[in-house]
């Protein structure tokens, strides 16, 4: 067993003072998914297509219509950001497959516990440390669901001389957190400049960078992108770090590297980079809406007409994904494609 993150937590502070949210996020997140595979009820926490396999058909079904539509362009690469288990990826290719759309998985993962899952589905994967290694020729269908959401935020909190980075410190012996030294006044937009004190502003330059990537690679490749993850359309202010730790909330700063830190998603800002490299925004909307235009429903159906006995579960997997109390309206579902592409169904 290696030392707990938050001994080292505990004696990089003593030795070097506070360090930044974002170091604390992406430091806890690294050593929590690389020892670990935290999906399912045994987990930590259940995501979208570990709920039901209409969940990965859908979406590839979008893949290909929208593959097929722009043409049926070859070659074509299926790339998906933080696979988890491959379970997506196993039921969109099949999905994806009756239309013609034979493509060999590209995963980009960091976790060795994870990769091993996605191996035994995926055989044939090629896998990447970040998304620099992808092909360079060729269309990208790119996939990230519930990806985005554990990189790293950054936050500048409204103190009473000025702005300052919210930093993890040590106070009476307990990770917390406190408000940094260096002024950030030059950081924050004109817009929130009589924010009241306490505010916070929250960004994520990691999923930035990420979607200026993608962008930049449709716009110079062809191809499209789903970004699925729960988040807000527009920006506010306050912090949305929380942690979560089989399937109940906790306090991020308790237990690092044992529980999972997300983030809601800006997905206002993400759009406005990824237009600004030249792709195309499809649009942003709710998850339930999306399934819903794709066509959860009549899958639902066909999935029961062929299992009957299995009916009750269908529906209450449906409604989890689509109900607006559950995930249906808090996942919010980006899409993107190259500027010459068709616009995507479910928009
Ligand atoms: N998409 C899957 C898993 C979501 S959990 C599903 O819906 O079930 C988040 C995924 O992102 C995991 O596979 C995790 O290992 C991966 N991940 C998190 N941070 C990462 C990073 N910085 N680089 C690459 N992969 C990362």
């Amino acid at each position: 067993m290696s030392e707990p993150l938050r001994r080292v937590f505990e004696r990089l502070i003593e030795n070097t003072g506070p360090v930044s949210i974002a170091h604390y996020m992406a430091e806890s997140n690294a050593r929590y998914y690389d020892s670990r595979d935290p999906l399912g009820r045994d987990g930590d926490f259940v995501t979208a297509p570990e709920i039901s396999q209409m969940f990965g058909e859908l979406l590839g079904l979008w893949l290909a219509d929208l593959w097929m539509r722009a043409g049926r362009p070859a070659p074509v690469h299926y790339v998906e950001l933080g696979p988890g288990r491959g379970t997506l990826a196993r039921d969109a290719l099949k999905a994806a497959r009756r239309f013609g759309l034979e493509t060999r998985p590209h995963f980009v993962e960091a976790s060795t516990a994870l990769k091993a899952a996605q191996l035994e589905l995926h055989p044939d994967a090629v896998w990447h440390a970040d998304l620099s290694t992808l092909p360079t020729s060729g269309a990208l269908l790119i996939v990230a669901n519930e990806f985005l959401d554990a990189l790293p935020v950054r936050q500048i909190v409204r103190a009473a001389a000025g702005w300052r980075e919210r930093m993890v410190g040590l106070v009476d012996g307990a990770l917390t957190p406190v408000v940094g030294a260096r002024p950030m006044d030059a950081a924050v937009p004109s817009a929130y400049a009589d924010a009241p004190e306490g505010a916070i502003i929250e960004t994520c330059p990691a999923a930035a960078a990420v979607v200026y990537e993608v962008a930049g690679r449709l716009a110079a490749q062809g191809g499209a992108a789903l970004f699925i993850d729960y988040g807000h359309a527009e920006p506010r202010l306050g912090s949305t770090l929380q942690a979560v730790r089989a399937h109940r909330m906790v306090d991020p700063f308790a237990a690092p590297g044992e529980a999972d830190l997300t983030a809601h998603v800006d997905f206002a800002a993400l759009a406005a980079i990824a237009q600004s490299r030249g792709a195309r925004w499809l649009g942003t909307v709710e998850q339930g809406r999306f399934l819903r235009l794709l066509g959860i429903e009549a899958r639902a159906e066909a999935l029961i007409a062929s299992a009957p006995d299995q009916a009750e579960a269908v529906l209450a997997a449906r409604d989890r994904l689509i109900g607006e109390g559950q995930m249906g309206a808090l996942f919010k579902v980006m899409g993107l494609a190259a500027a010459e592409w068709p616009d995507g169904a479910g928009f």
